[in-house]
């Protein structure tokens, strides 16, 4: 393999802390502190205890992985990450939501990502609603934009009895709108992101005023234009 071909790939658990009494909670999960062995469902986690970090990064490098996406279980989100998200919500969210978070015996990670696909046919294959395009939720247009990609793809098919060409019909119907919702929730979710360039936050500071994410959220008016 040569350099130029290194690996993306998502690591699921490995990073996570091993916290024996989280871990003991957790079925089909076992430990073994001696081997420095974590099973999950009956697998072990390579040899080499990639789940801790300076294990993982010696053993990407070794592989050539040049990025890992990771995703933790909620139980094993570190309990101090919960604690600083629980005390933020006592410092800065209104008593309703406080409430709410109050309420969340186990709280979730949901990294949120654009998807945008370049083509929504490839010969006799169509893709449609969010396995073509996934836009952050400020727009919430992804039940709407899948209704539309499912009512175009049908009269793509009932005008042009050759698949390929109305798979190509029902993508150039589609293809432009998909597009234009994704760059709108770019341009809406851009305060939000954790880094910016300079164009997403002069974008964030128009976007991010209380009476423009009351207008803003949720509105799909700007495909009219
Ligand atoms: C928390 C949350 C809140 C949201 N809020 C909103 C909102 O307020 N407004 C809005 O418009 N959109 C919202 N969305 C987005 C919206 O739900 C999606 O954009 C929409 O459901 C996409 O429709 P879809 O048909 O493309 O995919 P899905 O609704 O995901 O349907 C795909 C289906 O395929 C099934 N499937 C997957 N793999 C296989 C397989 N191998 N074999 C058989 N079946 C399979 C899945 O089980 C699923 O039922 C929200 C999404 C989330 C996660």
């Amino acid at each position: 393999m040569s350099d130029s071909e290194r690996i993306a790939l998502d690591i699921h658990a490995h990073l996570a802390p091993v916290l024996k009494d989280r871990l003991d909670a957790i079925a089909s999960v076992t430990w073994d502190e001696a081997a420095g062995a974590l099973t999950i469902d009956g697998y072990t986690l390579a040899a080499k205890s990639v789940y801790r970090p300076e294990a993982l990064v010696a053993w990407m490098d070794e592989q050539r992985i040049e990025r890992a996406w990771i995703s933790i279980p909620p139980p094993l989100i570190r309990r101090a990450a919960i604690a600083e998200m629980r005390a933020d919500a006592e410092r800065l969210l209104g008593p309703q939501f406080r409430q709410i978070v109050k309420l969340i015996e186990e709280p979730i990670l949901q990294p949120i990502y654009d998807l945008e696909s370049p083509h929504m046919a490839f010969g006799r294959v169509a893709i449609l609603g969010d396995a073509a395009f996934v836009a952050r939720p400020h727009v919430a247009a992804g039940v709407s934009k899948a209704a539309d990609d499912a009512a175009a793809l049908v009269q793509a098919l009932e005008a042009e009895p050759d698949v390929p060409a109305a798979l190509k019909r029902y993508e150039a119907a589609r293809l432009r709108e998909n597009t234009l919702i994704i760059e709108r929730a770019r341009h809406l979710g851009a305060y939000l992101q954790a880094t910016q360039t300079q164009e997403e936050r002069a974008r964030a500071g128009l976007h991010s005023t209380a009476g423009a994410v009351i207008a803003e959220t949720a509105v799909l008016d700007f495909l009219r234009t």
